[in-house]
């Protein structure tokens, strides 16, 4: 039976991405060697991570005077590398979730940190308006999508000062204003890659402006000047990234991307919003196009674990919620087809008929 992978991350790549990428393991650019085994710096690789750069600058139309970084760690060790670079005085963060909160807490070790707006007493359900930043503030944090509780940013916020944003698990969804922006980062597992990889792009001119020392590796500027081979880089990852940026520009690049993601969204929350069964749990205008949480209604709490059940039957794998949601979560990034969604409509449908 056909599988739909709703995983939050790890989660769905492309057809494209996973038959280049098995392929290679097997014989990578005709080397005759596994790209398992090869070199980080024979010239074949040196070339797929030359070309995943210039395609993320090229997809996300960055302008001169930034730089492209593939870096270990996850997005979690940019919650201090970038307080780490960045913060002088004062850092300004905004709490819409867990993630959020663990930037807020790393970037404390640093010097002062002004949450300029929290929604963490409704459970982060919708996404906090109307905050000011504070105008000497070093930079204005915040997450584009929460993951965990389906809100989103799409939108690059005019603040006053620099932006600095976790888009972990929307990055490559619709097009951005790298301009705004002193440091983007993400996980690659997501919308990129199988995790290994963390992508950061930033601003050099952004660097060298902090008195403290920055360990070697933690320097953003390290990777600036070894075009990230200081350390070994994670190669399978870096390797599949470029199938799924090569993928993502024969699609039509990120706004076509957004087109197909905001119709991809709105059939499973139309269907959401119409079954008796079910509601969303995010406010409607901050509804996330790549995380769809909902829960049971009221009425129908007693049937969750028997829709989880059923939908598994049917094939839906990683529907569950976060816990600290409860419910289901379907996430639906960038390789989801529209046909899965369609698929997990028709599913909702027929435990409606049932009950
Ligand atoms: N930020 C967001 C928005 C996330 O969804 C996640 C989890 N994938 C993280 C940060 C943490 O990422 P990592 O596990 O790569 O450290």
């Amino acid at each position: 039976m056909k599988k739909h992978n709703f995983y939050a991350g790890p989660s769905i790549l492309s057809e494209y991405t996973i038959k280049n990428t098995a392929a290679a393991v097997e014989n990578f650019a005709g080397t005759g060697l596994s790209i398992l085994e090869v070199s980080h710096r024979s010239k074949e690789f040196v070339a797929v991570s030359d070309e995943a750069r210039a395609l993320i600058k090229e997809l996300l139309d960055v302008p001169a005077g930034y730089e492209v970084l593939f870096l270990g760690g996850g997005a979690s060790l940019q919650f201090c590398m970038v307080p780490f670079n960045l913060l002088n005085k004062k850092a300004s963060y905004l709490d819409t979730g867990t993630w959020a909160s663990n930037a807020i807490k790393e970037a404390k070790f640093f010097g002062n940190v002004e949450v300029v707006a929290s929604s963490k007493d409704s459970n982060y359900s919708f996404i906090p308006k109307n905050f000011t930043v504070s105008p000497d503030s070093d930079y204005f944090h915040f997450t584009t999508n929460n993951t965990i509780f389906g809100t989103e940013m799409r939108y690059d916020p005019e603040v006053g000062c620099p932006l600095v944003a976790d888009m972990s698990s929307d990055i490559f969804s619709r097009p951005i204003d790298v301009s705004k922006y002193d440091v983007i980062y993400a996980g690659a597992q997501k919308n990129l890659a199988p995790a290994g990889v963390t992508l950061a792009i930033v601003r050099e001119g952004a660097l060298g402006n902090v008195e403290r020392p920055i360990p070697t590796m933690l320097d953003y500027r390290t990777h600036i000047k070894k075009e990230s081979m200081f350390n070994t880089p994670p190669v399978l990852p870096i390797f599949a990234a470029l199938q799924t940026l090569r993928w993502y520009k024969e699609l039509g690049g990120v706004a076509a991307l957004e087109k197909i993601n905001l119709e991809k969204a709105a059939i499973l929350y139309d269907e959401i919003d119409r079954n008796k069964l079910f509601k969303g749990t995010a406010a409607v205008e901050d509804r996330s196009i790549m995380n769809v949480c909902f829960v049971m209604n009221e009425e129908y709490q007693e049937l969750e674990a028997e829709f989880n059940s059923f939908a598994s039957a049917a094939g839906m794998v990683g529907i569950k919620g976060h816990r600290s949601v409860g419910g289901f979560r379907a996430s639906i990034y960038n390789a989801m087809p529209k046909s899965s969604v369609e698929a997990l409509v028709a599913t909702m449908k027929e435990f409606e008929k049932l009950h």
